[in-house]
């Protein structure tokens, strides 16, 4: 059963936080987006996922994952310490509920970089509050490459990558903008546009009433 996370409309809060979700199959570029995406935007905020994937070597505990053992991914499944979870190429994922609770709570937007069985999840949980991003290579044999290009994973992961990514690829339609990563600036340039857009929408607005009653009782 998902937990359901719920945002105080309180006073002083004048937009609610949003959650941007990105999925895309491996090598599309999301990473990257994301990346780049929290450094240009200091008031988003990642939300680190546990995994019991192995680290790799340009990764830092505690900063792109938590890597926990699977016995702990388990303990924090059971006791409702995760907000979505899903196995993903034979490892377990999972987002911490605990710092998406703390992020809603003061209004503040967070940046959720899971599969599309995590994302289905959180669409239950809190749609109203979900902007959903797909993101898409411009071809097969693109993707490819940039998994072989990042030379990260041995060749078994990165075959199974692919495999997994028409999966993936399926889902492109449950979400509510898709990008085809052909250039990087340009998909960048696409991402923060539709964050910006979203924190302007007016059911986000939560102090807009207030604002527009001052507005109106002033003379002119
Ligand atoms: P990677 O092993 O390449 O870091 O991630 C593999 C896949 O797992 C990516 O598609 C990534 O978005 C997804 N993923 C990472 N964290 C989570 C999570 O917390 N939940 C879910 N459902 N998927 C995740």
């Amino acid at each position: 059963m998902a937990t359901k996370i719920h945002q105080p409309m309180t006073a002083g809060i004048d937009r609610r936080g949003l959650m941007l979700v990105m999925s895309s199959p491996s090598g599309a570029g999301k990473s990257t987006l994301a990346r780049n995406l929290l450094r240009d935007e200091p008031a988003l905020s990642l939300s680190v996922s546990v995994t019991t994937r192995e680290r790799r070597g340009s990764e830092i505990d505690g900063k792109d994952y938590h890597f926990i053992s699977q016995r702990d991914f388990k303990i924090m499944r059971d006791n409702g310490g995760l907000l979505e979870w899903a196995e993903v190429h034979g490892n377990y994922y999972g987002t911490p509920l605990e710092p998406v609770q703390q992020a809603m709570s003061e209004g503040r937007d967070m940046l959720f970089d899971i599969d599309w069985q995590g994302a289905l999840q959180m669409f239950d949980t809190a749609r109203a509050d979900i902007v959903s991003i797909f993101i898409l290579p411009p071809s097969m044999a693109e993707l490819q490459s940039r998994l072989v290009r990042r030379a990260e994973d041995a060749p078994d992961v990165i075959a199974k990558r692919l495999e997994n990514s028409r999966t993936e690829m399926q889902h492109w339609s449950e979400y509510d903008y898709i990008i085809v990563n052909d250039d990087l600036d340009t998909s960048f340039l696409e991402v923060l546009s539709i964050l910006k857009a979203e924190r302007l929408r007016r059911d986000r607005r939560v102090g807009l009433h207030d604002f527009v009653d001052g507005l109106l009782k002033q003379s002119i």
